[in-house]
């Protein structure tokens, strides 16, 4: 009888813990670094590296208007464009990352909006799992608020962290730890707080609030980019540094559905690397999908002809 009732107890007891941590972890989403495992020669250690931030929905022209000191500190080192080509249609969300991190236009992944059928990711799979193709000595990382980026995207394919939170601020947190604790070689982080602003108040310089949010992204890559730097002086390492966005958007507070609106479809494009040659405007409108060669360009992967990518690297 009693044992029966201890066993009773027992049982209580472990539903309670179960019940506890089920809260305690829906509560506690952790921005600690949990860092890669080694790979098979882990005595290998990449010069090279990417920082790939995308920042939603964020006008070209509004970033200008903006008081931007950090992204400032990073265009003077830049080769970088404010009319970059995100194409004329399909202008979602869910098809501007896709092309973004595939290097591919809807026609070759298959997504044009935010329900992502038609997806094709299986023979245009995101640029982090060709890296990790590759070799997989490569530690990648992606880090969204945007959470159907990593779902949809990212998931089906190699990549050693995903991580997704409801906050740019927990995004910030994340992507520090893992350059601090972590000898990461190619991250994507993504930020929502300045398309959100858009949705809820418009896109467009004049909004106060949409100005406020893309200010406050730029407060958010501050402790990021100093991470960076931090790296480069004292590690012997070589970043390549890129921001750009899905698209813009209008006054009205809409991207999607808006073809061949040039305030949706004319975004920007920042590319740094350690020692950029010839900073400056770019003379031409690069393209959505010439992100993903210039990443391999610079990590040194060579360009296999049979993945049928549509950009072409910026020289930098
Ligand atoms: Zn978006």
């Amino acid at each position: 009888m009693q044992q029966h009732f201890l066993s009773t107890l027992k049982g209580i007891g472990s539903l309670f813990f179960i019940l506890m941590s089920f809260v305690f972890n829906a509560c506690d989403k952790t921005t600690e670094a949990d860092c890669p495992e080694a790979c098979a020669n882990s005595n290998l250690q990449h010069v090279k590296k990417v920082l790939l931030i995308g920042i939603d929905g964020c006008r070209s022209d509004a970033l200008q208007a903006a008081n931007t000191p950090n992204l400032d500190q990073l265009i003077a080192n830049s080769r970088y464009s404010w009319t970059l080509d995100r194409g004329n249609t399909d202008t979602w969300s869910g098809a501007g990352w896709s092309t973004m991190l595939t290097g591919v236009w809807p026609a070759k992944h298959g997504v044009k909006d935010n329900w992502y059928v038609g997806k094709n990711y299986g023979e245009y799979p995101h640029f982090l799992c060709r890296v990790k193709e590759t070799s997989d000595c490569f530690k990648t990382a992606s880090i969204v608020h945007y959470t159907a980026i990593n779902d949809e995207i990212v998931a089906p394919c190699n990549t050693d962290e995903l991580r997704d939170y409801d906050k740019d601020a927990n995004v910030t947190e994340a992507v520090t730890n893992y350059l601090n604790d972590c000898n990461m070689d190619v991250i994507f982080a993504h930020f929502d707080g300045v398309d959100h602003a858009g949705h809820s108040r418009g896109f467009h310089p004049s909004i106060p609030e949409y100005i406020d949010a893309i200010e406050t992204v730029d407060a958010d890559l501050k402790p990021i980019l100093d991470a960076v730097y931090e790296r480069e002086a004292n590690h012997n390492e070589d970043w390549l540094i890129i921001v750009s966005t899905d698209h813009g958007g209008t006054i009205e507070g809409a991207h999607g559905g808006e073809d061949n609106n040039v305030d949706v479809t004319r975004v920007f494009g920042i590319f740094r690397t350690k020692n950029t040659a010839n900073p400056g405007g770019l003379r031409y409108s690069p393209e959505l999908v010439d992100v993903v060669p210039t990443i391999f360009n610079h990590l040194g992967i060579p360009i296999n002809s049979t993945w049928n990518l549509d950009g072409v690297g910026v020289a930098l």
